[in-house]
């Protein structure tokens, strides 16, 4: 696997798969990889925290960095390239062009700013990367949808692809905050996919997800139409951290 930091290093051609990612890397990310790997002659992955989607400083100081392990599982996992550029290549001196998406739903109300850093920073990786497809995770549902409105509305030629969510054996979704928690807040955080199954076939999934968080207090609880699925979408505080999931309600991915 070749690591390559600068974006005029990157010599790359014929069918390429890209996954995205902010490192700290778990069994979600793999998956991506592995399918990416399997539909595709280049595999590049990319690492890069991208300050311009958090909108709380704090948690992006917090966040988790491990490179040398990241690359380890990258490497492991079949990428062909690991695209890990500074912030100044990505953003140099005098960066002033931003993709602002309309409608991003609860999530993108209670983020204010976070979407925007995530189209930009996608759209720069397509072009850079040209990629024939993209890979992303049902986890982080409103993203998918996001980045499939994107492409769609700018006509940008990558299929978005997006993979199951890989969850821990107690349920929990694998997340990179969720290194975050201890053992009593991760007990507690169990309730957000509880609630979210045990919505799944009732009149109004919304009102029985809510009512069934156990005393977690959601910051939203709302249905996301990715186009092929439409799912229920929630997020919560457990602790300082704040934690996202959603199950499929209607539909399957493609
Ligand atoms: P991140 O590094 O958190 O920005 O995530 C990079 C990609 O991995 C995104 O497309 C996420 O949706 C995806 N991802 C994160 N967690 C999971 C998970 N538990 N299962 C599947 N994909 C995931």
């Amino acid at each position: 696997m070749k690591i390559v930091r600068r974006i005029d290093e990157l010599q790359l051609t014929g069918d390429v798969g890209l996954v995205p990612t902010m490192g700290a890397l778990h069994d979600g990310h793999r998956s991506l990889f592995r399918t990416a790997r399997a539909e595709s002659d280049t595999v590049v992955a990319s690492l890069f925290v991208n300050p311009a989607q958090f909108d709380d400083l704090s948690d992006l100081a917090a966040y988790p960095r491990d490179d040398e392990r990241d690359a380890g599982i990258a490497a492991a996992e079949g990428v062909d390239v690991l695209f890990a550029p500074s912030a100044d290549e990505i953003y140099p001196a005098g960066f002033r062009t931003w993709i602002d998406v309309d409608g991003t739903g609860a999530e993108g109300k209670a983020r204010p700013g976070h979407f925007r850093g995530v189209a930009t920073v996608c759209v720069k990786l397509f072009n850079i990367v040209r990629p024939r497809r993209a890979y992303f995770g049902q986890k982080d549902a409103q993203q998918a949808a996001v980045l499939r409105r994107v492409v769609r509305d700018l006509n940008i030629d990558v299929e978005i692809r997006v993979l199951p969510t890989v969850r821990d054996h107690d349920g929990l979704a694998l997340s990179s905050r969720n290194v975050r928690l201890s053992p009593e807040e991760r007990n507690r955080a169990l309730g957000l996919p509880r609630a979210l199954h045990a919505a799944i076939g009732a009149d109004d999934p919304v009102a029985a997800a809510r009512a069934s968080l156990n005393g977690l207090q959601p910051d939203y609880v709302e249905v996301v139409d990715l186009g092929d699925v439409k799912v229920l979408a929630a997020a919560v505080r457990v602790g300082s951290t704040r934690l996202i999931d959603n199950v499929i309600l209607e539909g399957a991915l493609r």
